[in-house]
């Protein structure tokens, strides 16, 4: 299941799905029933599951658009229940709370549940799943403790259900086939689509390469003396005669704040550090001495990258904005317009058709 929820990560759903879909997807996985609708209305036809838990008054719509839906208590499967038409059949898919502490019936209480939707008209037990919280770390031995929870009730319930399913990224790099004793027909995998994972080491056990990169161009240049300060509140002042360039990313961008004073992007083949605090539309950074590489090649419309495979990495960008990567791809705004650039063709079995190109490229995404 190709999780492409919040925007497929910030990467665009659509083309991301587009691209998912060439390669063979047949499931994806959103958050919420308007993503599901819009996949519907882009004209995919593979099974869609909503991982959010679905308000009862909704459910229709969920028959309407043929989305799984997820049963993540009693109260919504009486709610299915009491929607569904043989006509307009439900297929649902049963969470149960193995210790994430955030959706799902307890496994005591999901037996009982299970039987319910088997025995309702117009239901179709689509899947039986679990979500891990520790997964993301090697060897923890909380993800093992999920892990036996749900499979009591997969031994129990497991034929009943089309699919098993509990991994994530993260379950998939440090959990393995090993540990799923049951047998899964699913993985739910969402940032390594994207080519992340949770830390640079998870993301090397596959080989992950990302996809997005994140470009501004330099819109102004100029020289200051020693003891300019640059941007609000005057943090930042040169501490010698230096060349300043503005860029046009800011916070509003979903470049974060918090890099302020900490990060650093690529321009010229050269690494220059953000100076100053981070603005809405904009942010600086110090080219050094004027008449010296960078500072005397950067011209007037150069692309920076503060993120992706020619600069800094996300990761590098989570830590200074003391957050995970998943956070830094899902921020970038919807104002920053995204270019979709084919592989570089390895083996170029496929190719992505390029969707409309825009004249300010600030996010290149390689599918
Ligand atoms: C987001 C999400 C996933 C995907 O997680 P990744 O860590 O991105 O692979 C899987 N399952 C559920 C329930 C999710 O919410």
């Amino acid at each position: 299941m190709a999780v492409v929820k919040a925007d497929a990560y910030g990467h665009g759903i659509c083309p991301v799905a587009r691209a998912l879909a060439h390669e063979g997807i047949e499931y994806f996985g959103v958050a919420r029933l308007a993503e599901g609708i819009r996949l519907r209305e882009a004209g995919h036809t593979a099974r869609i599951l909503v991982l959010g838990a679905p308000a009862p008054a909704q459910l229709p719509r969920y028959a309407e658009h043929n989305l799984d839906v997820t049963v993540p208590s009693a109260d919504v499967a009486a709610a299915v229940v009491h929607h569904a038409r043989p006509r307009a059949p439900l297929r649902v898919h049963v969470l149960v709370d193995t210790g994430m502490g955030r959706l799902g019936l307890s496994p005591d209480d999901a037996p009982a549940v299970l039987s319910r939707l088997n025995d309702a008209s117009g239901v179709t037990l689509a899947g039986l799943w679990t979500h891990f919280a520790t997964a993301d770390a090697p060897g923890s031995s909380f993800a093992h403790t999920q892990l036996e929870r749900f499979e009591a009730v997969v031994a129990e319930h497991g034929t009943e259900v089309q699919h098993v399913h509990a991994a994530n990224t993260g379950a998939l790099l440090t959990l393995g086939e090993s540990a799923l004793n049951f047998s899964p027909s699913l993985v739910r995998s969402g940032i390594a689509l994207y080519g992340l994972a949770a830390t640079s080491e998870l993301a090397a056990r596959l080989d992950l390469r990302p996809a997005m990169q994140l470009q501004a161009r330099v819109t102004q240049l100029k020289t200051v003396p020693a003891g300019t300060p640059i941007s609000y509140g005057a943090e930042w002042q040169a501490p010698r005669r230096t060349r300043i360039a503005t860029l046009g990313i800011g916070y509003g961008d979903g470049y974060p704040r918090l890099c302020s004073g900490r990060a650093s992007v690529r321009i010229n083949d050269t690494t220059c550090p953000v100076v100053g605090t981070i603005c809405m539309d904009m942010c600086m950074i110090d080219l050094g001495p004027p008449g010296h590489p960078p500072a005397n090649q950067v011209t007037l419309g150069d692309e920076a990258v503060l993120f992706g495979p020619s600069g800094p990495t996300v990761y590098d960008v989570a830590q200074w904005s003391e957050t995970i990567p998943y956070e830094i791809c899902c921020k970038v705004s919807p104002r920053v317009p995204r270019r979709y650039v084919s592989p570089p063709a390895p083996d170029s079995a496929s190719t992505v058709p390029p969707p409309e190109e825009t004249d300010r490229h600030t996010t290149s995404l390689q599918l």
